[in-house]
């Protein structure tokens, strides 16, 4: 079975597009949270994973959109974009965002958006946070999001391996167990703008990282056009 492995989409269509245009053949489509948020295509994001038949759980983001006082932790310009979100978006799509559970467990893989611990609003972005991760689910692997930043925590036996992944990147998935961020599709901030994604072939029992380039102009065309922040605007630029 191959699985693509998106996070971070952030109503980001132009960049969904673009990844899904590099996929080929997927049995399945797995997300992992904030799915809206920043970007300009809140509905048609939704509709497109409607499409596609993914599942997945929600983000701080998502839960912001859809009322949650997450909305109270956020900066200036996250609040924004939320603030016009929650204005513009069909109720389906808010339907959409409200059904997301927090913590998924699919063909023996978890799934969260910030942490196993703390699935909304942790980042693991330390050996400390991915130690005491692992013991929050019980599977052998754990998808993650939420930093918008591809990386690989195994656990060796109590020591912690990081592995940042790059474009093409392939990890042997074995019996240690591990956690896969698989990047951002839509505002990746790893300094490479390019969207990034993760593809997981269970055959093979490997993991391959991708990235793809997308027209970035036209994703900031649409995001002026409906006057989100102009920060939010220029960082796709750089991927940071
Ligand atoms: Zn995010």
């Amino acid at each position: 079975m191959r699985i693509a492995v998106l996070s971070d989409i952030h109503s980001n269509l132009v960049a969904l597009d673009a990844v899904l245009a590099t996929i080929g053949t997927v049995d399945a489509v797995w997300q992992l949270g904030d799915i809206v948020g920043y970007g300009p295509q809140p509905d048609a994001v939704v509709e497109r994973l409607i499409e596609l038949g993914a599942i997945g759980v929600r983000g701080n983001h998502d839960a912001a959109a859809v009322g949650g006082n997450e909305i109270e932790y956020f900066n200036v310009d996250a609040r924004r974009a939320i603030e016009w979100t929650r204005r513009v978006i069909r109720p389906s799509t808010a339907a959409y965002l409200a059904a997301l559970p927090e913590r998924l467990i699919e063909d023996e893989v978890t799934m969260v958006h910030g942490s196993p611990r703390e699935p909304t609003w942790e980042y693991v972005t330390s050996v400390t946070v991915a130690r005491a991760s692992f013991q929050a689910f019980r599977t052998g692997s754990c998808l993650h999001g939420h930093t918008h930043i591809p990386a690989v925590f195994r656990d060796n036996d109590g020591t912690i391996e990081v592995i940042a992944p790059r474009d093409g990147t392939i990890l042997r998935l074995d019996e240690r167990r591990v956690l896969l961020n698989p990047g951002s599709v839509g505002q990746p901030r790893d300094g490479d703008p390019r969207a990034s994604y993760a593809i997981i072939d269970t055959d093979r029992a490997e993991v391959t990282w991708r990235r793809v380039a997308y027209d970035i102009a036209a994703i900031q065309a649409a995001m002026r056009a409906v006057d989100l922040p102009p920060h939010l605007v220029a960082r796709l630029d750089h991927g940071l």
